[in-house]
């Protein structure tokens, strides 16, 4: 199972990092959050659990590439 990190951000609502995509929170139900990539264009989408460490849905694919560079400033 791949690695999810968690970031916090700074608004407060949740994000997590999964190879080099970074994903913030779209909506959550009360078996899981639904995440969405970062990037507005992209329709990437993936569903976790509430702890935010296990994909109960994979990530679906991206229209580019990872921005690992954009990641440290975030942390
Ligand atoms: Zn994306």
């Amino acid at each position: 199972m791949s690695q999810i990190e968690q970031l916090s951000s700074i608004n407060g609502k949740p994000m997590v990092l999964h190879e080099g995509y970074i994903y913030t929170v779209e909506r959550a139900t009360t078996t899981k959050l639904i995440f969405r990539c970062k990037n507005r264009d992209c329709k990437a989408r993936c569903h976790t659990n509430l702890s935010m460490n296990a994909f109960l849905s994979l990530p679906t694919s991206h229209c580019h590439a990872p921005q690992p560079d954009c990641v440290p400033a975030i942390k």
